[in-house]
């Protein structure tokens, strides 16, 4: 869920540059027409001493109706779980072994079904969901779309390799989205495989497991030979319990688009995460842009049900279209409200895809009142080689003065990629590709997010260029 920086202040009763002013100073720089994301919105509003209050998206969108779930009516919820790590450590085999576990366990009937997430029980009964898109693309995508689905993140990281550059960034990732991590260090039936080296260079991460003196619950594993699979399913239940998961189950249904595609024969289906409410089959609903009624819910086993609660996974029926991943379900009264809601947020769409957005120099400008500030300028850099993105970053961090400082969100070796578009999005940052270009789905998400490429392939035409971007964001009066 988003909301515009003017909205959040006329809500707050604030003056919408005092809002840009102290976004300004949490380091982003954005205008207030400019939409922030929940999370953000929520640390504004108490920094300006008030009180929070959710509203569901449809009821901001039309009616302002106030729909806060009653205390009495919460109760616990299956966590959300996110598996990352770097490449070939075993996500993949892990959340098969997990799903397998279960069937194992003896769980009736149906066939597996991949439709994006899953849910197992634990010894003790309790359920837990799984997303079963492994890696931080997804995870960072549907949180750039304002959906913090995950309630937990479990990092794999195997012991005969150790830490490597994409489980440190799954740990930035998890750390910016305030999500715990639960350690499985994977791959212990191999020769070389060193569990204590682990979690001693995880120390550097600020990640500190139990062992360590911290809070961090690791568990060996190995998805291959399925040892100790039980084991990361009680760490699981025991991080969910001290976090009191709960929603209320008893009302019209939210949840979140994990996935979405057309299918030749079913039409377009989505796989819905519940997130509060119980979703019924009848149901109309507006999702995303799309509107519908639920024609048939089908579980992660092909299994056909005739309700999803809260933290379920299961895919819908019955949709005038295909919505995208990180769009909200709301189950609404009529049809007529649902084409209303659907319309507006349709409308809305287009007028933030024509909106001018990329630079945001009227916020740079008010934020400028605040001179004692040194302003940043965030970059997202990629090359084709390594050598030459740390020229790059050395020779950009040169253009930093007192008044203007270059910060380098990320950098690296290879294509552009969605994580990249991610992470550049939510603080309005430019990606400089050098000798290299965005994929297919970056280049997409690129255009949805308003983010900008920037192409080079001569050093000096980069350092120059930037350097006039940023006397710019100076202003004239420099
Ligand atoms: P991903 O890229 O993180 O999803 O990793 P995969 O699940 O595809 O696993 C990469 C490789 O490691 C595959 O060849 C797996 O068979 C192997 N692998 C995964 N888990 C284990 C394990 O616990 N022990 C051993 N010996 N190999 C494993």
């Amino acid at each position: 869920d988003t909301i515009t920086v003017q909205e959040l202040a006329n809500r707050m009763a604030e003056k919408g540059a005092d809002l840009v002013k102290a976004l300004f100073k949490m380091g982003m720089p954005v205008t207030v027409n400019q939409t922030i994301d929940q999370d953000t919105a929520e640390l504004l509003v108490t920094e300006f001493g008030h009180e929070i209050k959710r509203v569901s998206e449809a009821d901001v969108d039309i009616r302002h109706d106030e729909d806060v779930d009653d205390a009495a009516a919460l109760k616990s919820r299956a966590p959300v779980v996110t598996i990352m790590g770097h490449v070939d450590h075993g996500k993949t085999s892990l959340l098969d072994a997990l799903r397998g576990a279960n069937v194992q366990a003896g769980e009736a009937g149906g066939i597996t079904q991949h439709i994006g997430a899953y849910q197992v029980k634990a010894k003790d009964g309790s359920a837990i969901t799984f997303l079963d898109t492994p890696g931080h693309e997804a995870f960072t995508e549907m949180r750039a779309r304002g959906a913090n689905v995950t309630d937990i993140v479990i990092l794999v990281v195997a012991a005969d390799d150790g830490l490597k550059p994409q489980s440190i960034e799954a740990i930035n990732h998890a750390k910016a989205a305030g999500v715990p991590i639960i350690v499985a260090i994977n791959k212990i039936d191999k020769d070389g495989a060193n569990p204590q080296r682990v979690r001693e260079r995880l120390l550097e991460h600020e990640v500190i497991v139990e062992e360590m003196g911290g809070d961090v619950q690791n568990v060996e594993v190995s998805a291959l030979k399925k040892q100790n699979l039980d084991k990361l399913l009680d760490a699981i239940a025991v991080q969910a319990e001290i976090m009191e998961l709960k929603a209320n189950p008893d009302r019209n249904a939210e949840g979140t688009v994990v996935e979405a595609k057309l299918d030749k024969g079913r039409g377009p289906v989505a796989t819905i995460l519940v997130r509060r409410g119980t979703l019924k089959v009848g149901d109309i609903f507006v999702c995303g842009a799309e509107s519908g009624r639920v024609r048939a819910l089908v579980n992660d086993k092909g299994q056909q049900i005739k309700e999803a609660g809260p933290s379920m996974p299961v895919e819908v029926l019955g949709l005038g279209g295909v919505p995208m991943a990180g769009d909200t379900l709301t189950v609404v009264e009529n049809e007529a409200r649902a084409r209303e809601v659907a319309a507006y947020r349709q409308s809305e769409a287009l007028k933030k895809r024509t909106a001018q957005a990329p630079v945001s120099l009227e916020g740079m400008f008010s934020a400028l009142a605040d001179k004692a500030k040194v302003i940043e300028y965030p970059v997202v850099i990629k090359g084709d080689v390594q050598g030459s993105v740390e020229a790059i970053v050395n020779a950009l961090n040169k253009l930093s003065t007192d008044e203007i400082r270059v910060r380098v969100l990320h950098s690296g070796a290879g294509a552009i990629t969605e994580s990249d578009v991610t992470l550049a999005a939510s603080t309005n940052a430019p990606i400089i590709g050098f000798n290299v270009r965005p994929n297919a789905k970056a280049r997409e998400i690129a255009n949805r997010e308003k983010v900008r490429f920037l192409y080079y392939d001569v050093i000096y035409h980069l350092t120059e260029e930037i350097a006039k971007e940023m006397a710019g964001e100076l202003g004239p009066e420099r």
